[in-house]
């Protein structure tokens, strides 16, 4: 076995719902070969390698991957305004953020994710040498569990403002874990902090076009579990100010084209949602 495969086989490439972030990885090394790109991630690529590729994932991408770039450049903004001294990162993935946006000095930036992924990133960031242009913590933990507590063991401090992320994470967990999730990062929300998060209604769900990237994801064990009808309605629920934007008014706005799969005049009412929030209680 040569030395790059026999690197590939120790550093074991996620598997199961984690695996869903080399998906993501590969839309960002995707966009990042464009000449007019709405972000630079060049360690997109050095991570989608380290997986091996994500060819059995084509499908999906072909379908989604205009939208993860989207959704990219939406989040990095969001979090770049909101401007707080640290940063979550909830079920980060293979998102590189922590090294590729200019972050304000003093910014710390927290990782959470299964810890095998996280093994897997670390290894792969370690071979790179990649330098964070923050602090960056990363936080191994499943998001069923207490992640709370091991979020303020690694140096979080729920009385300074926070800004949260939560992309591609909620259709994962079934209601129950993401009311758990939600609940917690409400009460641990200083006033003034904000959060920005993806899900799906249950139409999108439905969707026909959806249902060969369901198939799939059910054999990587990696099921959707839950939607949203009014995410809005959900986040006020728990204490947060909320908007959403509309992913044709997102994409008008970097003069893109509106990706098929969050287009109204072919998935009519399906959503993605894309909402921020401010904690004003
Ligand atoms: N947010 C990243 C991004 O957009 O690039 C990754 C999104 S990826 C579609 C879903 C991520 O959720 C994976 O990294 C997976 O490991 C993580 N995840 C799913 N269930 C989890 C759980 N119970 N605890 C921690 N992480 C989880």
């Amino acid at each position: 076995m040569g030395d790059h495969n026999l690197k590939r086989v120790l550093q074991r490439p996620p598997v199961g719902v984690a695996r869903t972030a080399v998906l993501i990885a590969a839309a960002r090394a995707t966009e990042q070969r464009q000449l007019h790109r709405l972000f630079d991630d060049p360690l997109a690529e050095v991570l989608v390698e380290a997986a091996g590729s994500a060819n059995d994932l084509t499908g999906v991408r072909t379908l989604a991957g205009e939208h993860f770039v989207l959704r990219t450049r939406y989040f990095d903004d969001q979090l770049l305004t909101s401007a707080q001294p640290q940063v979550v990162l909830m079920a980060a993935g293979l998102d590189t953020r922590a090294f590729r946006l200019n972050w304000p000095p003093g910014t710390t930036v927290y990782e959470l994710d299964l810890p095998e992924l996280i093994e897997f990133k670390e290894d792969a960031l370690h071979d790179e040498r990649a330098k964070p242009t923050c602090e960056r913590v990363v936080v191994p933990c499943d998001l069923r569990d207490d992640w709370a507590t091991a979020l303020i063991h690694a140096g979080f401090d729920p009385k300074r403002p926070t800004a949260w992320l939560l992309e591609g994470l909620f259709m994962f967990l079934p209601p129950d874990d993401g009311e758990w999730v939600l609940h917690w990062v409400s009460a641990l929300s200083a006033r003034g902090s904000t959060l920005a998060l993806e899900h799906v209604n249950r139409a999108f769900r439905e969707l026909p076009q959806m249902r060969a990237v369901q198939q799939r994801f059910d054999t990587m064990d990696a099921g959707w579990r839950s939607d949203v009808e009014d995410p809005v309605a959900w986040l006020g629920g728990h204490g947060w100010q909320a908007g959403v934007t509309h992913p044709v008014d997102l994409a008008a706005s970097h003069e893109r084209p509106v990706p098929a799969i969050t287009d109204p005049r072919k998935v009519g009412d399906a959503r993605i949602w894309l909402a921020s929030a401010v904690r004003t209680a």
